[in-house]
C-alpha cells in the first residue's frame, strides 16, 4: 500500500527521533494531535511504527523489506546450493581454464588434501592468459585467490546472509564448507542459483 505524504514525513520523523509522542509528532508537523490520529493508526497497522505507552512510537521498518527479508531468511543455503566444482592445487592453470568450460561455470574452488586453500574466476585465469606465463606449466595455486581471504558460508545459513556476502564482497559464487579449521566444500551458491530462486519465488512455472 502506498503512503500518503503526510505518512511519508511521519514515519521519517519516527524513524529520525523516535522514541517519540504522538503530541511531539504533531507539533513538529505544525498540525493538531487529532489530524494525525488515523496516520498514526494506519502507520501501526501496517507495521511500519509501533507504539508503547509512556514510551512513545518507534519505527520497525518497511514491511514489504522485512517480508521479502523473511522469505529469504527461511530459505536454506543447503536448499539452494549446487555441487561444487573442486580441484586440486597442483592442476595448471591450462587445466583450470579447461574445465571452465567442460562444466559451464565461473568460478572454481581449489584444495590441498580435500581441503579448501583457495579460489579461481573467470578473470583470474584471464589475467594469467594475457600474461607472459606458461599456463601448462604454471600451477593454479599461483594465481588464485587464497585463505584466509575465502568468502565462504555454511549449508544452514540463510540465502539472505549468502546474498549479503556476495553483494559486499563484490564477487559471483560462494563455497558452502563444513568444518571449523580445515573447510571441506560441500556446495557452492553462486548469483546464477540466487537468480533462480526469485524465479521459482515469483512463481515462473505457474503462469
Ligand atoms: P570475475 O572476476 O570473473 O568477475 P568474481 O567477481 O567472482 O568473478 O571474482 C572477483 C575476484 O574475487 C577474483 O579475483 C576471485 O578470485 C575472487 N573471488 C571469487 N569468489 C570469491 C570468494 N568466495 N571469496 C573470496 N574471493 C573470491
Amino acid at each position: 500500500m502506498k503512503l500518503t505524504e503526510r505518512q511519508g514525513y511521519i514515519v521519517d520523523i519516527v524513524k529520525e527521533r523516535g522514541p517519540i509522542s504522538g503530541d511531539d509528532i504533531a507539533g513538529i508537523l505544525d498540525l493538531a494531535r487529532g489530524t494525525i490520529r488515523n496516520d498514526l493508526s494506519v502507520l501501526t497497522m501496517l507495521g511500519y511504527l509501533d507504539a508503547r505507552p509512556k514510551v512513545g512510537y518507534y519505527y520497525k521498518g518497511d514491511p514489504e523489506k522485512i517480508h521479502v527479508r523473511d522469505i529469504l531468511e527461511s530459505i536454506s543455503v543447503e536448499e539452494v546450493m549446487s555441487v561444487p566444482v573442486v580441484l586440486d592445487e597442483k592442476m595448471s592453470v591450462y587445466d583450470v581454464i579447461c574445465s571452465i568450460f567442460l562444466e559451464n561455470i565461473g568460478t572454481i574452488f581449489i584444495t590441498k588434501d580435500g581441503y579448501l586453500v583457495g579460489c579461481v574466476s573467470r578473470k583470474d585465469l584471464l589475467r594469467s592468459a594475457i600474461g607472459k606465463v606458461d599456463l601448462e606449466k604454471t600451477p593454479i595455486s599461483l594465481i588464485m585467490t587464497r585463505m584466509p581471504n575465502i568468502i565462504t558460508i555454511g549449508p544452514e545459513d540463510s540465502i539472505y546472509t549468502a546474498c549479503v556476502k556476495i553483494e559486499k564482497g563484490e564477487i559471483d559464487a560462494l563455497p558452502v564448507v563444513e568444518g571449523d579449521d580445515r573447510l571441506k566444500v560441500v556446495g557452492r551458491i553462486t548469483k546464477t542459483n540466487i537468480n533462480r530462486l526469485m524465479v521459482d519465488l515469483g512463481g515462473e512455472d505457474e503462469r
